[in-house]
């Protein structure tokens, strides 16, 4: 019997049939990413129940040195979820882990498994009359332990902050097996380091996070969804400083995108129909909301900001949503356009951020630059400009060979707009996440002592490097990925 046989009959002892396979079929969906960048092979689909088991499981691969690929909703996008080649690992999925474990309505907190399915969450929230404030176009996938996992952003950071705000308490099983129970719902606890924050973004390379007490907020009681059309990036940014300035606290959302990008969510979704009846160049959706006791005011403050948009010369067009359905079916459109372009053919993607106020700049400026070095492709720049973080894809040439491309000039396109953004003074991940993506990019551009940091951590948490190695943290003796 070889080791891999051993482990594979001590892993299906300790989780039961429904726990662990190494059913090729069975496993096979899981080892490729949503962007079907990256496919890896697995030693096995481990997908245990409770936090104990994981514990159990963690220990049984920390003596037998299985490296451990964490996975929730395999929405992903920077290939973190996915093992790699050698088959050396196993992919421990928490997407049986769904349970909502306590909610504590009057204190406004949740705690749930880490496999809960965002879109989940919120209807569960929203049952109590309570809403949880973070939303992405991934929600029927993403779950609480990968949002957690990945730092994720989303749609309403701009107000209520990335996931990171809106953790109170997780807990996360170690790389020796060791449960941190940090489900601790406290406003103000001071015994030393955040460690939750620690394992925060981590992308589960410190822990397993297996549960999560997470903050909520009253529903709102009524929105405005507003689709406008600008003519310009630049005009974009000024619209973003008036909504700041005349809906203040009433903001939600500010996305932007150029006409390519409604152009191919259109071609995508055949039953979608464009917001407005003209052509522009760009286009921003709005969301502002009200809670009780404010509603009344709200179709004045949409109106007041809007005329006030129009005689700035700000804006070409807008139509202010009448239903919920038509508010919904503006946000359709915004949250489709990755599996538009997915749809479309490859791409080269970067979720990058640069100081708000420089945003405008950089697509002006880098977009043309990029299609100039690298003949036929197409530079296309949308999403959250309120937060400076906007997803920077690069069209690849007609021609191009999917799968081929990306390793060929899509690298030489990535290294180039990484330069560019490094030189802006901006981020090459501002919501994704490393993975195995970006990783060689952070080692090339990161600060050499924020990255020694986190080699520290990481060799202090995981010394034998079983959680998700050639993941995130840029090893410089790890140059392979298992
Ligand atoms: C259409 C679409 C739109 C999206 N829009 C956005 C957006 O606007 N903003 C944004 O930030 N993201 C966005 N995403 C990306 C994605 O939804 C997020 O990154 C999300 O947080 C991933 O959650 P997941 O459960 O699918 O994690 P996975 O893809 O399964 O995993 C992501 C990473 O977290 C690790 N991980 C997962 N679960 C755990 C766990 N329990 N413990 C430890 N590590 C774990 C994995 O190992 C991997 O490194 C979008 C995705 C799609 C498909």
């Amino acid at each position: 019997m070889t080791d891999t046989d051993t482990f594979r009959r001590e892993a299906a002892e300790l989780l039961g049939p429904r726990g662990f396979t190494f059913d090729q079929e069975l496993i096979e969906p899981w080892l490729t990413d949503w962007r079907g960048r990256y496919t890896g092979k697995a030693v096995g689909l481990a997908s245990p129940v409770s936090t104990d088991d994981i514990a159990r499981f963690v220990k049984l691969c920390a003596i037998h040195e299985v490296p451990i690929v964490p996975q929730g909703g395999n929405s992903g996008m920077s290939g973190g979820a996915t093992p790699g080649e050698s088959g050396s690992s196993v992919v421990l999925s928490l997407r049986r882990m769904r349970s909502i474990r306590a909610m504590d309505v009057e204190a406004r907190q949740v705690t749930c498994d880490a496999g809960v399915v965002l879109q989940t969450l919120h209807e569960t929230v929203e049952a109590e009359g309570l809403r949880f404030p973070l939303t992405l176009g991934g929600k029927g996938s993403a779950t609480v332990g990968g949002l957690i996992s990945t730092n994720a952003g989303g749609t309403q950071v701009l107000r209520h902050g990335t996931m990171r705000a809106q953790v109170l308490g997780i807990e996360a099983v170690l790389a020796d097996g060791a449960v941190f129970s940090g489900l601790v719902p406290l406003k103000k606890d001071n015994r030393g380091f955040d460690l939750k924050q620690l394992l925060i973004g981590s992308e589960g390379t410190l822990g397993i996070v297996t549960a999560a007490t997470l903050r909520l907020l009253p529903q709102v009681a009524d929105r405005r969804v507003t689709w406008i059309g600008l003519s310009s990036i630049s005009k974009a940014r000024n619209l973003l400083l008036h909504c700041e300035q005349e809906a203040g606290e009433a903001l939600e959302g500010f996305e932007v995108m150029p006409a390519h990008c409604l152009e191919s969510v259109l071609a995508y979704l055949p039953e979608a129909r464009s917001p407005l009846a003209g052509t522009h160049a760009w286009h921003a959706l709005v969301e502002l909301v009200a809670g009780n006791g404010e509603t009344e005011q709200l179709d004045s403050l949409v109106e007041k900001m809007l005329s006030g948009a129009l005689e700035r010369d700000l804006i070409e067009d807008a139509v202010i949503s009448t239903s919920e359905a038509q508010a919904e079916a503006f946000w359709q459109l915004r949250d489709s356009i990755s599996p538009a372009e997915r749809a479309i053919g490859p791409a080269m993607q970067h979720d990058i951020s640069v100081p708000v106020a420089r945003m405008a700049e950089f697509v002006e400026t880098v977009s043309p630059r990029v299609e100039e070095r690298f003949p036929g492709t197409r530079a296309v720049g949308f999403g959250h400009l309120g937060d400076g973080n906007i997803h920077f894809h690069i069209l690849a040439p007609q021609d191009a060979i999917r799968g081929e491309w990306e390793r060929t000039e899509g690298k030489a396109i990535s290294a180039y707009v990484h330069d560019l953004v490094t030189e802006f003074g901006g981020s090459i991940s501002a919501e994704h996440g490393i993975g195995q993506m970006k990783r060689d990019e952070l080692g090339r551009l990161g600060d050499p002592v924020a990255l020694q940091l986190m080699r520290n951590i990481k060799q202090a948490l995981d010394p034998q490097g079983i959680l998700n190695p050639g993941k995130l943290v840029p090893l410089a003796r790890d140059a392979s990925t298992p």
